[in-house]
């Protein structure tokens, strides 16, 4: 080792001087965590002067960096995002904002004991579904409901109570994956009965299902295609038949709805989507539904329906392990009570907001944003706006679109490349922004930045990393 690299050794400074100017990390992050990160340092740089790099043992600059390493882990990993890919529902960026009332409610019981499962006119031990079933009931006109941790859950949990050992009749066209990870086929499967399928990819008639029938059969089961739509020559059997053939059978209709609807969309000017209270009008015993898609709350599943079927599924050991939390709980009872005021849903509601904006006002937005936008962004890129589709997403409606206007960005250079660093840089912002490379440009939708977040959207464009 020659000479100058053993004085450098030398040079560096030790965990202990080194922790002792940096007390304040110490208090913040803790001793351990700090001394972990010091030597972690000092061994780098070791490495890099046994190995002739030059180094910077500036004690000052030492502790800046431990202290940029410390606050880098420190970060949450979950952050919030834009969310400007034009899917309203998307189910990579945590699907449904929830409205203030729901995060009221949430922060309200987080940081405080409550009345989750304690009756407090009786002074006894109370049912955590109590605070929210009478809601749900009023919403669909069920007699009955329950909530779980999610639509899969329900599904689930419904077939394993009603068809355990048993077989259940599905429509071809309706054995649908649904983001990957939930195929009905496969969650039948978990749940202990078994799929007989019926029909045929685009046309399943009503005789399919009366042949299907035996004395095995626990129930019939209609799923909603969320995610895509079979076109051309096709029949599905309407609700009301399935329900008839059903009765006429002493089995129960259940119909998974995906998405989960309580009002009539066609009247805010968005496609038609069928809501719970007509399925149930049409003789489903039981509906199944999302509560973090178009119904705009948190992740949950309802299970809403006939009483005796509901009090059997509530008896299910698996409805424990499935249950949803009290922080959940509060923001889908807020989310519900919502809904009670038609008048004011669309301006409360975050995901009716984002769905029901008008394209002039998003047009007009882009306007705004586009001159400022190409000024932060320098003259590598181009910047004009689009006329686009946004979609509903979650697997709502799939084939409808929503008419919107995007930024589109591109290189002045014309490549692909430079569009691709463009948008790793956007995603590294503090507030990453998530936009969605089409055709040779980087679309920016704008149907879901609200007004209260342009500045920031703006600001934040100013610190945009190399
Ligand atoms: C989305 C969906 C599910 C799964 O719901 P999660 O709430 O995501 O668990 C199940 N069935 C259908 C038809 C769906 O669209």
């Amino acid at each position: 080792m020659n000479k100058n690299r053993q004085q450098q050794l030398r040079d560096l400074p030790s965990v202990s001087v080194i922790l002792d100017h940096m007390q304040s990390e110490v208090e913040l992050w803790g001793h351990d965590a700090v001394t972990r990160a010091a030597r972690g340092h000092l061994e780098a740089l070791r490495a890099a002067i046994q190995s002739d790099e030059s180094v910077a043992s500036d004690l000052s600059i030492i502790q800046q960096t431990i202290r940029d390493g410390l606050t880098a882990t420190s970060q949450p990993a979950l952050k919030s995002v834009f969310n400007l890919t034009g899917i309203v529902l998307h189910s990579n960026l945590g699907r449904a904002n929830l409205a203030d009332a729901a995060i009221d409610a949430m922060n309200r019981v987080a940081g405080s004991a409550n009345n989750l499962e304690y009756d407090l006119e009786k002074g006894q031990r109370g049912d955590r579904d109590s605070h929210i079933e009478s809601l749900i009931c009023e919403l669909t006109g069920a007699e009955a409901a329950t909530v779980i941790n999610n639509n899969a859950a329900a599904v689930l949990l419904t077939l394993n109570t009603l068809a355990l050992g048993k077989t259940v009749p599905v429509s071809r066209g309706e054995l649908v994956e649904i983001g990957g990870s939930f195929r009905v086929p496969d969650i039948m499967g978990r749940s202990g009965c078994s799929l007989v399928e019926v029909g045929t990819t685009n046309r399943t008639h009503l005789k399919d299902y009366a042949n299907a029938i035996d004395a095995d059969t626990a129930l019939l089961m209609r799923v909603h295609t969320s995610n895509y739509r079979i076109e051309g020559f096709t029949n599905t059997v309407p609700e009301s038949e399935l329900a008839t053939l059903a009765h006429e059978n002493q089995i129960p209709f259940v119909v998974d709805m995906g998405c989960g609807n309580l009002i009539d969309l066609k009247a805010l000017g968005l496609p038609h989507e069928a809501t719970a209270q007509q399925t149930l009008a049409h003789g489903a015993d039981l509906v199944l539904f999302s509560g973090d898609k178009l119904l705009g709350g948190p992740q949950a599943g309802i299970i809403a329906g006939r009483v005796d079927l509901i009090a059997r599924i509530k008896q299910n050991p698996l409805k424990r392990a499935l249950r949803l939390d009290k922080v959940t709980l509060a923001a889908l009872e807020a989310t519900l009570q919502l809904y009670r005021n038609p008048d004011e849903l669309v301006s409360r509601l975050p995901t009716l907001r984002l769905l029901t904006r008008a394209e002039d006002s998003i047009r007009e937005q882009a306007n705004r944003l586009a001159p400022k936008v190409s000024s932060l962004l320098g003259n590598q890129y181009g910047v004009d706006i689009a006329s686009v589709s946004s979609q509903i997403g979650s697997g709502a409606l799939p084939v409808e679109v929503l008419a919107s206007a995007a930024l589109s960005i591109t290189a002045a250079n014309g490549g692909d490349e430079p569009l691709r660093a463009l948008a790793q840089r956007l995603r590294r912002l503090p507030k990453p922004v998530i936009g969605r490379l089409h055709n040779g440009a980087l679309l920016l939708d704008l149907r879901c930045l609200e007004a209260i977040h342009e500045d920031a959207f703006i600001e934040q464009l100013t610190e945009l990393p190399q």
